[in-house]
């Protein structure tokens, strides 16, 4: 395999990946012979190496026959594999391997059959067990995603051929891609280092990437944003049904899209891929050059660059509902008591800054213990997810509507006067008294206050508002009190219209 390739251009492009994943990856031949090795195995493999050379060669060598597309596997000694066929002129020379050592298995029992089968002491494995650096599920499929773009890379940028070093300049622009994406959950930053990474790399004049309602274009071409959404539109009805790339040399002699081109002379050539993962379509990347040009050649780099947007995404995704309910109450679908407090703070500095008023409303279920004990806790579940949605429709912004506890709410109001803060209370406490809910009439008894200027703390507003609350319990329920606090030297006001 050496003789195909720049051997020097390999292991440094290789070293290069192995620093980027933190994980040693391997290039074997067909026989499973290590060809280039880069990055450091952790002493556990070393071990299992030197005593048990041929077991792991066998095992390469299955790997490197089996992997067509990227394949995965376990060997006796608890190395897990991620495998991805090299290709060289059409035919397969071998296999390029990240290999590790999964957090989620025994390593213990996996440790002791290992050192049985190569003849090692149990024990000179187990102790290195705390040595080895794990790797984690999540990040299987970066690691995935990354290997099958550097298959496709590397034989390009290391082949014997390749006389001009332009390919190896591009390497920095795939490094500076990999890095730039693989740091960031920000979903309009992973689109836009997308395209940016496209035109430094494909000979193209405008690209754009699809991904559920996401849409990104680079366009520098005029008026491309209108033009061409059309074609679009029918590319992706076409790539999505097929997965499989498209690729016409001239948009304006194909039958269907012909009739659609009104775009720039500049794009009308085009190589559409499919993002896709686990067989499924998840989106495309649209690529644009001058007619004529032979765009099919860069379609495995082009599929294989839409995988590791694909991953991007799905992590951004995982992230971003990981935020969301950290900050959200299950049952009733508004913000939680944590998120109130950190944006309560935020506001209330802000318009003490500019002197500006800000107000609060809080209120109560009356009688919620009744409910609870007459018709069940689940009915009494029931009746919190609706007050939330009948808070929503009330105050028309989910945006300050939060969960305070167990059956206590509350509303930010920024900027907000009090008469206006008022009307919103009592607004809100008609609403409720006035909603049918599912078992016996319920209303609540609300607080409301507003600090003229911001000038007092958060703490003291709250404390404020509950003690408009209870003022409104003890005088029958079912009401709205408002308070007024003009600066902090002077005291609270009552503001009951
Ligand atoms: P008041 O009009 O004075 O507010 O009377 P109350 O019965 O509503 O007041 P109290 O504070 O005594 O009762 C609140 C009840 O809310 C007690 C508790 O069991 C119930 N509660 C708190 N959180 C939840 C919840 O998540 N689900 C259900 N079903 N009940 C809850
Ligand atoms: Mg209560
Ligand atoms: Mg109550």
């Amino acid at each position: 395999m050496k003789e195909l390739v720049d051997a020097a251009t390999w292991q440094l492009v290789q070293d290069r990946l192995a620093n980027t994943v933190g994980l040693p990856v391997v290039t074997v031949d067909l026989h499973g012979q290590i060809q280039f090795s880069s990055g450091q195995f952790p002493f556990f493999c070393t071990l299992v190496m030197k005593k048990g050379n041929q077991f792991c060669t066998l095992c390469r060598q299955d790997w490197a026959s089996k992997a067509a597309g990227v394949y995965q596997d376990t060997c006796h000694a608890g190395l897990y594999a991620i495998t991805v066929p090299i290709v060289i002129d059409d035919k397969k020379v071998g296999a390029l391997m990240v290999e590790s050592i999964r957090a989620d298995q025994r390593l213990e029992e996996t440790a002791v059959r290992a050192a049985r089968l190569i003849g090692l002491e149990p024990d000179e494995l187990v102790d290195e067990i705390p040595n080895i650096q794990l790797q984690q599920a999540h990040q299987l499929n970066t690691i995935r995603a990354m290997l099958e773009t550097f298959a496709v890379t590397l034989p390009r940028i290391a082949s014997e051929r390749s006389k001009d070093r332009k390919e190896l300049q591009q390497l920095n622009v795939l490094f500076d891609f990999l890095n730039q994406v693989n740091s960031t959950f920000d979903v309009p930053k992973i689109l836009n280092t997308t395209l940016n990474f496209c035109m430094k790399t494909f000979p193209i004049e405008d690209c754009s990437i699809r991904h559920g309602n996401e849409l990104a274009r680079f366009s520098y071409l005029e008026n491309r944003n209108v033009a061409a959404k059309p074609i679009e539109d029918a590319l992706w009805a076409h790539v999505s049904n097929s997965r499989t790339p498209l690729f016409l040399e001239d948009i304006r002699n194909d039958f269907m899209l012909g009739q659609l081109q009104q775009s720039h002379e500049l794009a009308n050539s085009v190589l559409a891929v499919p993002i896709l993962w686990d067989g499924t379509t998840k989106g495309m990347v649209a690529l644009y050059a001058k007619p004529g040009t032979n765009m099919r050649e860069y379609e495995s780099l082009a599929l294989a660059l839409g995988k590791r947007v694909e991953v991007a995404l799905a992590a951004a995704a995982r992230y971003r509902h990981a935020q969301e309910s950290a900050i959200t109450d299950k049952l009733t679908n508004l913000y939680n008591k944590h998120y109130f407090l950190e944006m309560f703070k935020n506001e209330v500095t802000r318009a003490a800054k500019f002197k500006r008023p800000t107000s609060l409303i809080i209120f109560d279920i009356d009688h919620f213990k009744t409910y609870n004990d007459t018709y069940g806790h689940p009915e009494g579940d029931r009746l919190l997810s609706e007050m939330g949605a009948v808070l929503k429709r009330a105050v028309g912004s989910i945006d300050t509507c939060c969960r305070y506890g167990g059956e206590e709410f509350v509303v930010v109001l920024p900027e907000t006067k009090p008469e206006h803060a008022l009307a919103v209370a009592e607004r809100l406490r008609q609403a409720v008294d006035g909603h049918e809910f599912p078992n016996r009439k319920t209303t609540i008894s609300v607080g409301c206050v507003t600090c003229t200027n911001s000038s007092v703390s958060p703490e003291f507003m709250i404390k404020e508002a509950d003690r408009a609350l209870y003022k409104s319990k003890h005088a029958g329920r079912n009401r709205t009190t408002g308070f007024i606090i003009v600066d902090k030297n002077l005291g609270t006001i009552e503001a009951n219209a």
